[in-house]
């Protein structure tokens, strides 16, 4: 970034409104709080989520409510030089909630939009062949339902993203040439790999579940024989039961 650039970033950043407060004042009620949290924390006289942020105008930790995160993430994208993904990205959330408004007669949740808009990334990437993308993607709609606490079917996508891990998934990027995607195939069990992050999360929901290593592979089981055939993987359900259940049962 040249001189100039950084000038013009100063110069913005001293025009951005003051977001948020430095002291330990609720950004709601303005009631005064004991100590000033260090992350998100309920307020105890209104009971808002407060949410800790950096504000760029000034580089100080404020305490913010759920809107004003919006209005920092904005002036943070205008600093970084994104914001025109910024607002392309809210384009995109607008016309979803205007779309499930009409769908659900009744105003969506902000999960309800992402789960639709992770839907439809879902099939953009299986389209392009991304499959290390669009298992990201089904690990964002594992973390919905577990925060949803929708237990089973939480329980049931994460195993899912365990499959796909130990069959080693890759970005293609829409390459069709057979010699090419001979070097570069969609699926290398050599690229399998079992994130520790997702397989304490698993452990967790087969302890709240109550379920022993039998329930649990039955549930991996129907998910896994559906994504084994849909998407011709290399790795079969047996094999790849093998593999995960050493990491969660042992
Ligand atoms: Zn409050």
């Amino acid at each position: 970034m040249g001189v100039l650039h950084s000038i013009w970033i100063f110069l913005r950043k001293r025009r951005f409104q003051a977001v948020g407060n430095v002291d330990a004042v609720c950004p709601y009620c303005n009631n005064t709080l004991e100590k000033k949290p260090g992350r998100k924390k309920k307020c105890p006289s209104c009971n808002n989520f407060i949410y800790v942020r950096t504000r760029p105008k000034d580089g100080k930790k404020v305490l913010v409510t759920k809107d004003q995160t919006e209005l920092l993430k904005e002036q943070w994208s205008i600093v970084n030089g994104t914001h025109a993904e910024f607002l392309e990205n809210k384009r995109i959330i607008e016309n979803e909630r205007r779309f499930l408004a009409k769908k659900f007669g009744r105003e969506p949740s902000e999960n309800d939009i992402r789960w639709s808009l992770l839907n439809k990334e879902l099939m953009t990437h299986a389209n392009n062949a991304n499959w290390g993308l669009y298992r990201n993607a089904k690990f964002q709609m594992a973390e919905i339902l577990r925060a949803e606490s929708k237990t089973s079917p939480a329980l049931a996508i994460y195993l899912e993203v365990l499959y796909l891990d130990v069959n080693g998934p890759n970005n293609i990027s829409g390459i069709r040439d057979r010699a090419l995607l001979k070097e570069f195939p969609p699926f290398n069990e050599k690229d399998a790999f079992l994130a520790p992050g997702v397989l304490s999360k698993v452990v967790d929901l087969i302890q709240e579940l109550n379920l022993d290593d039998k329930g649990t592979k039955a549930i991996f089981n129907e998910i896994a024989e559906r994504n084994f055939s849909n998407l011709r993987l290399p790795v079969t359900p047996e094999q790849g039961w093998r593999k995960i259940k050493k990491e969660l049962f042992t």
